[in-house]
This record gives structure tokens, C-alpha cells and sequence, in this order.
């Protein structure tokens, strides 16, 4: 090892190592940014050590788990990359009704590890998301609505901070750190190091829902909105969608959603007759818990280059703005292969919890309305940024507040976005707990 690296432990990948290119990578491809080192920590001395090299090299840190995060702020240029995806040890303690998961396992493996014995978990869509990312952000799942957002199953957290120091957060220690975690503590309060989850209770079977309509025309993506926010009013708690308005370069104009609910198909289906009611087909199956979310994890791609964000709906749109809505996906930018615009179910549990509760504010929300498109070929990259940057502001113009876990870089006054009311409270605490900045990235909290 050279001798700047010393102290550093761990496996460490500079650029001059085979492996840095693929090691630079994140999910999403338009993201290309080149650390000056990335640790592949493989115990938590590996992570105290990478903090305290850091700070006496003044080196900027970028925690990574997943890798995930949608503008890459897990990764920068010249930084040193903490990465912790090889910390993936799960241990279940079924006699406590608890699940401990050390911070680089991914929704695949834990959704593996519990379905395997019946549990069902408020984890999210995507197989590879870090399961500590997502939770850090709050988390939405097809079960947020039962049983709340992934952060609200936490119990405990083990954290390092900013002096390579192992902290617990929980209830009874470090308070208010755990409030700020649950909802706010992705890169900013430091490296999270494992979660403890209540386990939800064993499930028999779940039925896997799907609504779609191919070859749809923006009359049916408009009458899709207008039944949307009216159904989603009623709807029963044991259920959880999302469902998405697109236009794709291979299919046209579409309509295409999934989720979950824990009842009887017959129920399901009955739940979904006002889609069917506007020519959506409806499909229902009876699974258990973890081949229905093996069937949603197995539509992603591997990696993808594009740009998305999602903010909070608290209101009906009335029909000039869902015609506006759906609008913006009528023509996509070009070099796009698909574009969309969509709809995830809140409510039910989530908004039974106070937003004083955990840092997690937008509790009220009905539903996120998220917006994306995706490309191929890198010369289209900047047409379509630029393509969503107005659509988003029309879409900013009539909500309020920004999912952090659907991060958008060109947001502006990203705290108040991201966190609402609760955002001077997590400037206090990042003030306590991180008073030197340590742990910084382009949308961090300034304490
Ligand atoms: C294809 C895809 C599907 C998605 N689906 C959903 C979904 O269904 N529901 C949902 O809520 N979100 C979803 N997301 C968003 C995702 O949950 C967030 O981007 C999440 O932050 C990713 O976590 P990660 O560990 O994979 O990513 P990373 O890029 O590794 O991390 C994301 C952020 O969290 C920080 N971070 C990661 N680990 C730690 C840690 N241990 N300690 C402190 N900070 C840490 C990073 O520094 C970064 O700021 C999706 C994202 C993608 C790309």
C-alpha cells in the first residue's frame, strides 16, 4: 500500500487498481464520478479507521450501500468512498420478534432471509437497493400502508460517527439521533453500521396485484389520475401500488402498476374494479409474501442511465392539471426509450404516525408522484435532464415537499424540500452530532 493510504484497512481500490472502473459504478450509469479511493469495508474497524483517515488527510467521505442513490451523491470526485456493501450479516431472533441486518444488505437478500420463514417486511421494489439506504430515507414498500414505512419498524441503529466512535440509537439512547435517522439519515449524520427491525407477523399468502393498460391514449392516462385520487381516499389499508402513466419507445402511451394486498384474491380484485371500469386489465394472484415480491424485484434492469425525482400530493388536481400532468409524458425528450409518470399509494399507517414522530415530515401526504425518464446512448444525456427540469417545476408548482429517496439535484432550498417543518430540528442535531461537517454531500443538512 502506498504511504498516503496507510491507516487505511479494509479492501481499497484506487484508480490505478483493474477493478476501479467497475468499482466507481453506481445504479444509475449517468452517473460517472471518480473517487479518490474506495474502501470495501468488511468489519466496522474498517469503517472507524476510513473516518479517521479522512479527517487527517482532509479527504470529503461518500458513504455507499446500495448504490443506488438517484444524482450519485454516494460516490463524488476526489472522495473517499466508504463502502459497506460487504457487511451483509442477517441474524433473526424469532423468539424476540426482531431481525438485526448489518448496513450492506439488500432488499433481495433480506425479503430472502424472512420470506423463507413466512415474514413479510416493508422493504422496497428494486433487489439490489440498500436496505439501510432506503430505510434512512424513510422507505416506501407495496407494504408501507399495513405496516408503515420501513423506518417505522426500526428499534435500534448502530451508527459510527464522525471521531470513528460506535454508537446505539434507539428510544432509550441517543434519541434524538434515531429520530434524525428515520427519515433524514442518509450521508449525513454518519456511517450507519446495522438496523434492528420488528418483525411483522407471519403471513400465509398475499395477493399480487397488476393493473395495465397497453396501447392507452392520454384520455385513459387523464381518467386513470381522476379515479386515482378519488379511489385511493377509500381504499383499504392492506393494500399498497404503485402505477405508472408512460410512454415508451417500443409500446407507445401505457399504464402499468403493481402492489400488494394482504387479503383474499376475490377482495383484490373487487378493490380494482374502478381501473377495470376505465379498460385497465386487471390481474390477481394468490402467493406467498416472497414470491410476490420475487415477481416485482425480477422487472429491473441491472443498471440504467437516467434522471427521476418524486414529490408528496396532498390534494385533488382538478382536470386542467391532470391534463397538464399528463401532459408533460406526451412528448419525451429525444434519445429517451421511456418516460413516465408515477403514482405511489400513502396513507393507512403512514399517516397514522405523527410527523413529530421521526424526521420523516410528509406524513400526510396521499401519495408521491414521481417523474423519469430514461436513456441509452450518453449524447442525449443533457436533452434529457432538461427535458425534465420544467416538467418538473409544473409538478413542483402544485405539490409540496420532496421525497429524499427520490432525490433531485437541481431542487433548490432542498432542506425545507426534503424535510418540511422538521428540518431546523435536523440542522440542531446535525450540529451535535457531526459539529465538523464530516459527513457532507451536495444535498447534505448544514448544521
Ligand atoms: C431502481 C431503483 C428503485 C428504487 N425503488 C425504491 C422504492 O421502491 N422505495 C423507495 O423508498 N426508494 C426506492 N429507491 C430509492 C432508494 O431507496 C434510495 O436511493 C436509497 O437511498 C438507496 O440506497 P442504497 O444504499 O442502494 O444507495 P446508496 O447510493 O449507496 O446510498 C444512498 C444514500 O444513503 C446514504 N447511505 C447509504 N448507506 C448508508 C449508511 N450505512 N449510513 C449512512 N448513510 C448511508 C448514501 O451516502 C447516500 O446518500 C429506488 C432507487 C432505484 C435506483
Amino acid at each position: 500500500m502506498s504511504e498516503d493510504l496507510k491507516g487505511l484497512t479494509g479492501e481499497i481500490v484506487t484508480p490505478e487498481d483493474p477493478r476501479y472502473e467497475q468499482a466507481r459504478q453506481e445504479w444509475n450509469r449517468a452517473i460517472q464520478k471518480f473517487p479518490l479511493v474506495i474502501v470495501y469495508c468488511l468489519e466496522i474497524k474498517d469503517v472507524q479507521n476510513a473516518i479517521r483517515w479522512a479527517r487527517k488527510n482532509k479527504a470529503e467521505i461518500r458513504i455507499r450501500s446500495g448504490g443506488h442513490h438517484y444524482e450519485g451523491y454516494s460516490v463524488g470526485n476526489g472522495v473517499l468512498v466508504i463502502d459497506i456493501s460487504r457487511l451483509t450479516r442477517i441474524d433473526m431472533h424469532e423468539g424476540q420478534r426482531l431481525v438485526k441486518i448489518q448496513s450492506g444488505v439488500k432488499n433481495k437478500e433480506l425479503y430472502e432471509a424472512l420470506g423463507s420463514r413466512g415474514y413479510p417486511f416493508p422493504g422496497g421494489t428494486c433487489p439490489t437497493v440498500g436496505v439501510c439506504g432506503y430505510v434512512l430515507g424513510g422507505g416506501w414498500g407495496m407494504s408501507t400502508r399495513l405496516f408503515g414505512l420501513g423506518s417505522d419498524q426500526l428499534l435500534e441503529i448502530e451508527i459510527v460517527n464522525y471521531k470513528g466512535k460506535l454508537l446505539t440509537c434507539s428510544e432509550e439512547k441517543n434519541k434524538d439521533l434515531f429520530w434524525a435517522l428515520r427519515g433524514a439519515g442518509g450521508g449525513n449524520f454518519g456511517v450507519v453500521v446495522s438496523m434492528t427491525f420488528r418483525l411483522p407477523p407471519k403471513v400465509d399468502k398475499v395477493s399480487l396485484v397488476q393493473v395495465y393498460a397497453p396501447e392507452s391514449s392520454k384520455a385513459q392516462q387523464e381518467s386513470f389520475l381522476t379515479v386515482w385520487q378519488e379511489w385511493l381516499k377509500k381504499l383499504d389499508i392492506r393494500m399498497t401500488i404503485n402505477v405508472s402513466i408512460y410512454n415508451s419507445e417500443e409500446e407507445g402511451l401505457g399504464i402499468f402498476g403493481r402492489g400488494l394486498f394482504y387479503g383474499d384474491t376475490e377482495t383484490a380484485s373487487k378493490l380494482l374494479q374502478p381501473f377495470a371500469d376505465i379498460g385497465l386489465q386487471i390481474t390477481v394472484r394468490h402467493l406467498t409474501f416472497l414470491e410476490a415480491v420475487t415477481a416485482v424485484m425480477n422487472d429491473y434492469p441491472p443498471f440504467e442511465k437516467f434522471q427521476s425525482t418524486g414529490r408528496f400530493v396532498h390534494r385533488d388536481f382538478d382536470n386542467k392539471e391532470i391534463r397538464k400532468i399528463a401532459g408533460t409524458i406526451q412528448k419525451p425528450a429525444d434519445g429517451s426509450v421511456f418516460t413516465a409518470v408515477t403514482v405511489y399509494a400513502l396513507g393507512g399507517r403512514v399517516s397514522e404516525i405523527s410527523r413529530k414522530e421521526s424526521a420523516f415530515y410528509f406524513r400526510d401526504a396521499r401519495y408521491i408522484m414521481g417523474i423519469q425518464t430514461v436513456w441509452t446512448d450518453d449524447a442525449f444525456e443533457k436533452v434529457n435532464q432538461d427535458w425534465l427540469y420544467p416538467r418538473f417545476q409544473y409538478i413542483r408548482s402544485v405539490t409540496k415537499g420532496s421525497f429524499v429517496n427520490f432525490p433531485y439535484d437541481r431542487l433548490g432550498n432542498y432542506e425545507k424540500a426534503y424535510y418540511g417543518g422538521n428540518a431546523e430540528k435536523l440542522r440542531k442535531i446535525n450540529r451535535e452530532y457531526d459539529p465538523h461537517n464530516v459527513f457532507t454531500f451536495p444535498q447534505g443538512i448544514k448544521g
